[in-house]
C-alpha cells in the first residue's frame, strides 16, 4: 500500500483558477498562491454572501483512539462522492497546525485516496495564516510588556496578566517562562508562558469573524488582564487593535485548494476541539455554502468536543444549522472502546464492538438531541471483518439510524456512493429541528453543567476554588451570558482519558477559567488538559526528510 504523500505525489492537479472555474469563480475572484493555492478575495465574498445557502453536512466522530477514525478522509471522500453522484459539492475544513504534523497525529489533509492537495504545502506553511495569527497574537504580548516598561498608565498588574505568547509547535518547555529579565532596560520581568498557536483567542477571532470590522471589533474585546485595582483590561484600552487586525487582513480571506478529485475545497482556520473550539471559519463555511449545492464540513475530535462547540458556539455565529450529520467510527476504534489493546485489533472481536458501541450510541443520540438527522459512516480498515461489519451494521440498525460502509481511503469516490446517497437520501426526507443545547440566558455554571449531564452522560460538576472564585468576577461583568468552551480532554467523553467506552456516574472536575471576550466565549479547562501540548518519544518528525529537489519525504 502507497503512503498518504506517495499518492498525493503521484495525483495530478488542476490549476487552481480552473477549479474555482467549477463553481462559477473566476481569476479576478483569486488572489493565487503558486499554481495551485488561491486566497478568495473580500468582493467575492460580499458578493457571495448575498445568495442563498445550500445544504450543510457536518462530519464528527466517536471518541478518538490510537487506532485513528479518519474524521478528514471520511469528510473528503464524501465531498468527493457526492460530486461523482451529480451533487456539487465543496469541502470546508481546517488548516493543519505544526504542533501533531511534527508530533504523533499527523497531518490534516485526509488520508489514502481522499486527500486534499498540495498535502506538503498545506501541512507545512501553506498560505502563511498561521504565521500571521502567531504574530498578530505575540504583536499583542510585545505591545503590553512595551507598555509596562513605558509607565504603565494604565496601571496593570503584571501578575495578572493572562494574554501569553503563542507558538505552532508542541514545545513544553515554553509552557512556563520568566520574560523581562536582565534589568531595567530589558523589561518588566514577570511570569509568562506559551500556547499553541492554534488554541490562542486570535485564531478563534479570525474563525469566528465575518469580516474585517467584526474581526477590529472582537480584537478590541480581547481581555489581556486585570489593573491593581482588578479592573479588566482591554486591547481598545491599549489602543491597538488597528495595528492587531492589519496583521490579519489577509490571513482572514479562505484558502482555497482541491482533492485528488479535483473537489474544490476550502481549508481556512484551524482552533484545535479539545482546547479550542473545534471548527473551521465562519467565512469558509459560509463561501462555501454559496459555492455548492452541499458543503461537507468537519468539527474535531468526538462529537462531545468538536460538533457541542460546533452547534452550540459556531451554528449561531453562521445563522445556518447543519442539515445532516455523519458521524464517523471505526471497528478497530469502537473495539478499543470494547477494552481490546491496541496490539489485538487485528483479530476479529465481535464481542468487543458491541460493548464499545455504546461510545458510538452516546454519540449519536447527542446529536439527535439538537434535533439533527444522523448517519453513520463506518471507515473501513482491511483489518475489518464480515461479520464484524455485519454486527455494527445491526447494532446501528436496532436503535433506527441509518449506516453506510465506506472506503473512501482506499477506492476513493467510488467507495463513499452508498454513503453520499444515504446521506442525500436523509437530507431529502427529513427536515432538521435544531435548537442548542443550553439557553443563552442561563449562567455559566447551569451551561456546564448541562454539556457535562447531557453530553458527556457525567453525574455532576466540582469547581475549584479559583474556578469558582472567577465566576464571581464573570458575574460582576455580565460576562456569564457567554457560551462555554470546553477544555477537555478529546479520548474519553470524561475529563479522565483512561475511561473509554461510556463511562458513567462521573464527576467533571473545571480547574480554571479563561475569559476570551474577541471570541466571545468563556474556556473552561477540565482535568489536566494543556493549552501547550507536549512532544511524544518518537515524534512523526524523526521520519520526515527533504529531497535536494525540494521534494517533501516522510510526511506520512
Ligand atoms: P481524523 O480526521 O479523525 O484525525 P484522518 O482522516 O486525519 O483522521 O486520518 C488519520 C490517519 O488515518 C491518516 O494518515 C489516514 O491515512 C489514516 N486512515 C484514515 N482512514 C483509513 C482507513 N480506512 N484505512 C487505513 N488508514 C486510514
Amino acid at each position: 500500500m502507497k503512503t498518504d504523500i506517495e499518492i498525493s505525489q503521484e495525483a495530478e492537479l488542476l490549476p487552481i483558477k480552473a477549479v474555482a472555474e467549477q463553481v462559477g469563480l473566476t481569476e479576478d475572484d483569486l488572489e493565487a498562491f503558486g499554481k495551485y493555492k488561491a486566497k478568495i478575495e473580500f468582493d467575492t465574498l460580499r458578493r457571495l454572501a448575498e445568495k442563498p445557502a445550500g445544504k450543510l453536512i457536518l462530519v464528527t466522530s466517536i471518541n478518538p483512539t490510537p487506532a485513528g477514525e479518519g474524521k478528514s478522509t471520511v469528510t473528503i471522500g464524501l465531498g468527493d462522492a457526492l460530486n461523482a453522484i451529480g451533487k456539487p459539492t465543496v469541502i470546508a475544513l481546517r488548516e493543519p497546525s505544526l504542533g501533531p504534523v511534527m508530533g504523533i497525529k499527523g497531518g490534516a489533509t485526509g488520508g489514502g485516496y481522499a486527500q486534499v492537495l498540495p498535502m506538503e504545502d498545506i501541512n507545512l506553511h501553506f498560505t502563511g495564516d498561521m504565521h500571521a495569527i502567531t504574530t498578530a497574537n505575540n504583536a499583542l504580548a510585545a505591545l503590553l510588556d512595551n507598555h509596562l516598561q513605558q509607565g504603565n498608565q494604565l496601571s496593570i498588574d503584571p501578575r495578572r496578566i493572562i494574554w501569553k505568547r503563542v507558538v505552532d509547535l508542541n514545545d513544553r518547555a515554553l509552557r512556563h517562562v520568566m520574560v523581562g529579565l536582565g534589568g531595567p532596560i530589558q523589561g518588566v520581568p514577570r511570569e509568562d508562558g506559551f500556547d499553541i498557536t492554534v488554541a490562542s483567542e486570535i485564531m478563534a477571532i479570525l474563525c469566528l469573524a465575518t469580516d474585517i470590522e467584526d474581526l477590529k471589533q472582537r480584537i478590541s474585546n480581547i481581555i489581556v488582564g486585570y489593573t491593581y485595582e482588578r479592573e479588566p483590561v482591554t486591547v481598545a484600552d491599549l489602543k491597538v487593535e488597528g495595528a492587531i487586525a492589519l496583521l490579519l487582513k489577509d490571513a482572514i480571506k479562505p484558502n482555497l485548494v482541491q482533492t485528488i478529485y479535483h473537489t474544490p475545497a476550502l481549508v481556512h482556520g484551524g482552533p484545535f476541539a479539545n482546547i479550542a473550539h473545534g471548527c473551521n471559519s465562519i467565512l469558509a463555511t459560509q463561501t462555501a455554502l454559496r459555492l455548492g449545492e452541499y458543503t461537507v464540513t468537519e468539527a474535531g475530535f468526538g462529537a462531545d468536543l468538536g460538533a457541542e462547540k460546533f452547534l452550540d458556539i459556531k451554528v449561531p455565529n453562521l445563522g445556518k444549522a447543519p442539515d445532516a450529520v455523519v458521524v464517523v467510527a471505526t471497528i478497530r476504534a469502537l473495539k478499543m472502546h470494547g477494552g481490546v489493546s491496541k496490539d489485538a485489533l487485528g483479530l476479529e472481536n465481535v464481542a468487543a464492538l458491541v460493548k464499545g458501541f455504546a461510545n458510538l450510541q452516546k454519540h449519536i443520540e447527542n446529536m439527535k438531541a439538537y434535533g439533527l438527522p444522523v448517519v453513520v459512516a463506518i471507515n473501513e480498515f482491511v483489518t475489518d471483518t464480515a461479520d464484524e461489519i455485519q454486527a455494527l451494521k445491526e447494532l446501528c440498525e436496532a436503535i433506527q439510524v441509518p449506516v453506510e460502509l465506506t472506503s473512501v481511503w482506499g477506492a476513493g469516490p467510488v467507495g463513499g456512493k452508498a454513503l453520499a446517497e444515504r446521506v442525500v437520501q436523509v437530507i431529502e426526507a427529513e427536515t432538521p429541528n435544531f435548537h442548542t443545547i443550553y439557553a443563552s440566558g442561563v449562567s455559566l455554571e447551569e451551561k456546564i453543567t448541562t454539556i457535562v449531564t447531557e453530553i458527556y452522560g457525567g453525574k455532576d460538576v466540582s469547581f475549584s476554588p479559583k474556578a469558582l472564585n472567577q465566576l464571581k468576577t464573570f458575574h460582576k461583568y455580565g460576562w456569564n451570558r457567554l457560551p462555554v468552551c470546553m477544555a477537555k480532554t478529546q479520548y474519553s467523553l470524561s475529563d479522565n482519558p483512561a475511561l473509554l467506552g461510556r463511562p458513567e456516574d462521573f464527576t467533571v472536575t473545571i480547574r480554571e477559567f479563561v475569559p476570551k471576550l474577541g471570541a466571545g466565549f468563556i474556556v473552561a479547562l477540565t482535568g489536566d488538559v494543556m493549552t501547550m501540548p507536549g512532544l511524544p518519544k518518537h515524534p512523526a518528525a524523526l521520519n520526515m526528510d527533504v529531497m535536494p529537489d525540494g521534494t517533501a519525504v516522510g510526511l506520512f
